[in-house]
């Protein structure tokens, strides 16, 4: 008899034909650098906690804290019962971290950048974003209602052709892009984008997910390095440098007060919880107050890539501490995959449709060995 689910069978059926077929793998992993994965110890190498910040001490220990002051959930919304002390608090760090007046936190990343997109651009506006922007940005896009169109991938030629023959048919226009790729590793021209944006009235919004705590002398990302933190809006998350859970809007004072009606990703949700706040609150003091952790991380990025290079292995950027490489077709890097992760690492292959063409993802982090890297680099020229 049939069902009005049987489509799923078919759904299914066409996601393994096209070998796009995913499903979860468990992994417990509160040590820096290596993971339990399908219960088997493996070394690390897929893990967005760049600066091995997730198991910190000091951060359990506020989660902890948290916890006991303030309980397990917020337990209401923001603007309902959810308020606490503790979220003012985390949004005082991330405007100081970002320099900016004000910020606020949404419960993820991806939250973030939908309510916001959806909140500041509508069906009268223009969206010009990046083609490998992440998922958010493109959903947040949908959202909002505006005409949104792609430029090729870093081509501010293209971006700046789609400028000139669509920016004065629309009322506003918003130039979205990742500040660091978080599939290719590779890094956004923010000062040029900036500079499109004024000479064509447009705002501009950045999501530093892969950048916040990476780069900049205090850790504050891309923007920061660049010296560019005014007159655009930083979007991230602090569910990866930061080693906890949730997602900020940084800007001026005006557009998060904006927000805070308009963003029904943020109004209509329960708050953050007080142990994922308190953890953030101890991530940010660490990485303003230890540049050092950075320095490792960096020291890391330089002798994998030394080591690639004396490999002859190319990756597709080598700017950041996510280098992906690519080895061949969907079988091909599910196979070299399968052979790292037989040597005991995890560094996953990554398809489409996630990516236009598969990769081994590999990312770095503080706590790395140099030992631990050097035996990643002597298993991918075996594989
Ligand atoms: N933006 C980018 C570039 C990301 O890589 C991610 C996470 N994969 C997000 C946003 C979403 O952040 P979160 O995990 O906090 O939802």
């Amino acid at each position: 008899m049939s069902t009005p689910y049987d489509w799923l069978d078919r759904a299914l059926a066409s996601i393994h034909k096209a070998n796009w077929y995913r499903s979860t793998q468990t992994v417990s992993s509160k040590a820096a650098t290596t993971a339990i994965v399908d219960g088997r110890e493996m070394l690390m190498f897929a893990s967005n906690n760049y600066l091995g910040l997730a198991g910190d001490r000091r951060l359990i220990d506020a989660a902890i804290a948290a916890t006991e002051i303030y309980g397990t959930g917020a337990t209401g919304s923001r603007l309902v019962s959810g308020h606490l002390a503790l979220h003012g608090q985390l949004e005082t760090a991330i405007a100081d971290l970002k320099n900016t007046e004000a910020a606020l936190v949404f419960s993820s990343g991806y939250l973030a950048n939908l309510g916001t997109i959806a909140a500041i651009a509508g069906a009268r506006d223009l969206i010009l974003g990046d083609e490998y922007n992440h998922s958010c940005l493109k959903k947040g896009s949908l959202l909002s209602g505006a005409t949104a169109i792609d430029y090729r991938h870093l081509d501010l030629t293209d971006l700046t052709a789609k400028l000139q023959e669509n920016r004065a048919k629309y009322r506003r226009c918003l130039i979205i892009t990742d500040s660091v790729f978080s599939m290719d590793g590779d890094l956004a021209s923010l000062r040029e984008i900036m500079d499109l944006a004024q000479t064509h009235d447009c705002m501009v919004l950045v999501d530093e997910a892969h950048g916040t705590g990476v780069f900049g002398d205090r850790g504050g990302g891309l923007t920061q390095a660049l010296g560019i933190q005014q007159d655009l809006i930083q979007v991230g998350t602090l569910s990866k440098a930061l080693g906890s859970l949730g997602g900020y809007v940084a800007g001026s004072a005006k557009l998060i007060d904006y927000l805070r009606n308009r963003a029904a990703t943020w109004i209509y949700t329960t708050a953050l919880s007080p142990a994922d706040t308190g953890a953030a609150i101890a991530a940010i003091e660490i990485i303003r107050t230890e540049p050092q952790l950075r320095d490792r991380l960096w020291q890391n990025v330089e002798f994998f890539k030394q080591g690639l290079q004396n490999l002859g292995i190319q990756a597709i950027a080598d700017d950041s501490p996510i280098l992906a490489i690519e080895v061949g077709d969907i079988p091909q890097t599910l196979q070299v995959a399968a052979n790292l992760r037989k040597n005991g690492i995890f560094a996953p292959a990554i398809r489409p449709p996630t990516v236009p063409t598969p990769r081994i993802r590999i990312t770095l982090m503080a706590s790395h060995t140099q030992a631990q890297i050097q035996f990643l680099l002597q298993c991918l020229q075996a594989v």
